[in-house]
């Protein structure tokens, strides 16, 4: 005979003072109900989408998934140019017979831009990853320096590319001249 008690509620009370129940406790009655997750903060079943690490979170995932698309098309656009500007640069400065070490920081320059946008694009994917494996954070503050790091460094990343451009666009036709002036010499 089953115990009515345990059958009812999981738990038979001479059982527990005793040690022991003359009725039948069967093991396949009862299913295990998992705990539902809630936030350690507020206590809501997660994602409680309440406070403020919540909201943190979510501005981060969709901040990160927007710079990954902006430096994307930033890279596209701009990246050929700086790169193929820098090789004029080296070469006119070449023909004209300027000192290695000019030659040298044109080259250095150019490759500086696109190693600065390569990196933000690694650490971009890097965050991207933090964020599917630490799905349990709840520090604000991480959220917030991550974004703040995000907008900070991709700026400045963008910044010595739109730098080098102003520059060497504005400088082309100059090189070219002094390039004439250097065939000419010859
Ligand atoms: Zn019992
Ligand atoms: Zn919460």
């Amino acid at each position: 005979m089953v115990c009515a008690r345990f059958a009812a509620t999981g738990c038979c009370k001479t059982f527990n003072s005793h040690g022991h129940c003359s009725l039948h406790h069967p093991l396949n009655i009862h299913s295990i109900i998992q705990v539902t997750a809630r936030c350690p903060i507020c206590s809501l079943p997660k994602p409680c989408a309440k406070c403020d690490y919540y909201k943190r979170r979510a501005h981060l995932v969709s901040f990160v998934e927007a710079k990954k698309a902006e430096t994307c098309s930033y890279k596209n656009a701009n990246l050929p140019e700086v790169l193929a500007l820098a090789d004029k640069k080296f070469e006119a400065a070449t023909r004209a017979h300027q000192k290695s070490e000019l030659k040298d920081k044109v080259k250095e320059r150019g490759v500086n831009c696109k190693t600065g946008i390569d990196k933000i694009e690694t650490q971009l994917d890097q965050i991207d990853k933090w964020l599917t494996k630490n799905s349990d954070c709840n520090d604000s503050e991480l959220y917030k320096a991550k974004t703040k790091w995000i907008t900070k460094n991709v700026e400045k990343a963008f910044y010595a590319v739109d730098r080098a451009l102003e520059e060497w666009r504005g400088r082309r036709e100059k090189d070219e001249e002094e390039e004439k002036k250097g065939r000419g010499r010859k």
